[in-house]
């Protein structure tokens, strides 16, 4: 996802762009565009309009109006509205699908960008004025490419960072997230619901048919219990764990798993090297923040490269880590901070968190602050996420 957007960020502009991706947009098997749904703040938003590709979602984007946060079994309790923030909504979510269909065809329609998929990178040569990748085609024929930039958008677990000699930090948060499509008695009406139980955190998320989509962090042995239970045995769990806020949940669909650590590469760049996205980081999904974050990345590579005399520059992919340290450094701190004391059983964190609930509130700086996150947490805007195209 935040690779094709990178992409189409740049359609506008003079450079030569290959998109190389391994799995084809419409595969059943494609790991980016899945069965996830993804919540886009009103930073994504503003960046997806600029793309264009905005208009093509309209019929598949849910607003988050409202978003009620609470603790099972506990009184704390806080809500966040957008009306009171003088915003139409908090957030938007959207099936990764239909965005990863958008993303996609609107690559299509661009004439500079050549798509390569599915084709795989199977290596990648650095060198001081272009870096040389090696692929693999579908049907076993390869190619070689030389570019000025490689930007890594490959996930957590880029081959491109590998063999940059990018080393990461990782942080298995012994955790799986269970996903699924759920239908309640009550049509979803703009409210998202972010339920901290004693398993861990539980999302409820609207989606634009009236239904919702679930994000439940669990031990990876509950989560593998849910994911093989029948469906009535997993909608009755499900029930109890979450309780009665959103009604009666009458369906379920099929569940996904995705174990849950913190990947936190060291450095962004490297020779004719940039990072973005999941290969930068990858975080916990319990603020619903990595695509939002990784979208930014995006926007502030497009910026710099877009009219730059060499893309790959040694100063400028200094200055683009530069740039991103603040929102990078904020955004991961502030998602791992949640994860440990919202995941905690300990008496004290479980205080702590009902009085941080409680707190949070009854104060309107603290409600502001969050519902301007997916603006960033720092350092300079990128000027597709202020509404600006790259070159005016
Ligand atoms: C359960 C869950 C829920 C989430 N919910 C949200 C949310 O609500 N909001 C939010 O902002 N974020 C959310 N996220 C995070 C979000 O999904 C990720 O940040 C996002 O997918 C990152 O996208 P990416 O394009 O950087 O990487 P990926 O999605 O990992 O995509 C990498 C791509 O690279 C391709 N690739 C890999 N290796 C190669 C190779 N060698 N050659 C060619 N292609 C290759 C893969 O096929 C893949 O398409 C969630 C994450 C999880 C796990």
């Amino acid at each position: 996802m935040v690779g094709a957007s990178l992409a189409l960020a740049l359609a506008s502009t003079r450079l030569q762009v290959v998109v190389i991706e391994a799995v084809a947009a419409g595969s059943a098997a494609q790991p980016s565009f899945d069965e996830r749904s993804t919540a886009l703040g009103n930073g994504a938003r503003q960046i997806l309009q600029t793309l264009g590709v905005w208009g093509p979602l309209a019929g598949a984007l849910a607003p988050i109006r409202e978003i009620h946060i609470s603790d099972a079994g506990r009184f704390g309790f806080a809500r966040l509205d957008a009306a009171e923030h003088g915003l139409t909504a908090l957030g938007y979510t959207v099936p990764n699908r239909q965005l990863g269909a958008a993303l996609w065809q609107a690559l299509a329609s661009a004439p500079r960008i050549e798509v390569c998929s599915p084709a795989r990178v199977l290596a990648m040569q650095p060198g001081a004025q272009r870096a040389q990748l090696t692929l693999l085609g579908d049907s076993g024929q390869t190619r070689v490419l030389q570019a000025r930039l490689v930007v890594a958008a490959d996930g957590a677990h880029s081959l491109i960072k590998q063999v940059a000699g990018i080393e990461s930090s990782e942080r298995d948060y012994q955790q799986v997230a269970l996903v699924a499509n759920l239908a309640t008695d009550r049509v979803a009406r703009g409210i998202a619901f972010e339920r901290f139980t004693s398993s861990g955190p539980l999302a409820l998320l609207p989606l634009a048919d009236g239904s919702y989509t679930v994000v439940w962090t669990l031990t990876p042995e509950a989560a593998q219990r849910m994911a093989v239970a029948d469906d009535e045995q997993f909608r009755r769990t499900l029930q109890a764990s979450f309780g009665w806020r959103a009604g009666q949940i009458i369906r379920v669909g099929t569940r996904a798993r995705y174990p849950l650590s913190l990947v936190s590469a060291q450095r962004l760049r490297a020779e004719r090297v940039a990072l973005i996205g999941n290969a930068a980081q990858s975080l916990h999904p319990v603020a619903a923040q990595g695509f939002n974050l990784g979208l930014r990345d995006a926007a502030m590579l497009a910026e710099f490269i877009a009219t730059a005399e060499d893309p790959g520059a040694e100063d400028l992919l200094a200055r683009f880590a530069q740039h991103r340290a603040a929102d990078r450094r904020g955004m991961i701190g502030f998602t791992d901070r949640l994860v440990t004391l919202f995941s905690s059983r300990r008496g004290a964190a479980i205080a702590a968190r009902d009085l941080g609930l409680l707190l949070f509130d009854l104060s309107p700086s603290a409600k502001q602050a969050l519902s301007r996150l997916s603006w960033g947490f720092g350092g300079t805007l990128p000027r597709l996420s202020r509404g600006l195209s790259l070159s005016s």
